[in-house]
């Protein structure tokens, strides 16, 4: 492959990358971070391809992305679904477990590489969850509080021995989403 057949095949798959993020619905600074375009060509790629669509629901979103943990434990539903997302990134190769204490190590990959497979882990999760509560922008936060901040991490229950996804800083009643669920019922 000549040097510019590998610049087009690059600027393609950043491209490719930022149309399927912005069909998640992805804020521009996420997908500045993974493609490395400028505010403006995002801009541009919507109005291309979303805004003029007759039936566009996918709105372009602005400012940070979200922060809080709270979101992923304040239910046994969330938590499950975020334990589901968590193991998906083990899946998808974003992140690999590390041995000790149910921490995370992210995989060392290229910004495009690592937007790609973020996207399939979600559109696994979208595919397989009847009612997902987490949006792409949670996901992606998801994926930063296991393995930049770790305050998430993989905790084991005692009742069924299964992971699941816990506040480091939390009480924890060693019982995971799934087992709380089905005592609910
Ligand atoms: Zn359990």
């Amino acid at each position: 492959m000549r040097i510019t057949d590998n610049r087009y095949a690059g600027e393609m798959s950043k491209f490719n990358l930022a149309v399927r993020m912005i069909g998640h619905e992805a804020r521009t600074g996420t997908i500045r971070a993974c493609t490395g375009f400028s505010e403006d060509r995002i801009r541009k790629i919507y109005a291309t391809y979303f805004k003029s669509g007759k039936d566009n629901q996918v709105k372009r979103r602005r400012g940070k992305s979200p922060t809080q943990i709270a979101a992923f434990i304040s239910s046994s539903g969330r938590q499950s679904e975020a334990t589901v997302l968590a193991c998906l990134f083990l899946y998808c190769g974003v992140m690999r477990l590390n041995d000790a204490e149910g921490t995370v190590v992210r995989k060392h990959l290229d910004p495009v590489g690592l937007g790609e497979r973020i996207c399939d882990a979600f559109e696994t999760y979208r595919s397989v969850h009847p009612n997902p509560g987490l949006c792409f922008e949670r996901t992606w936060n998801l994926f930063n509080a296991l393995t930049r901040e770790q305050e998430l991490f993989f905790a084991a229950c005692a009742d069924c021995g299964g992971p699941y996804i816990q506040d480091r800083y939390a009480l924890d009643y060693q019982r995971c989403p799934f087992c709380e669920i089905k005592q609910g019922d």
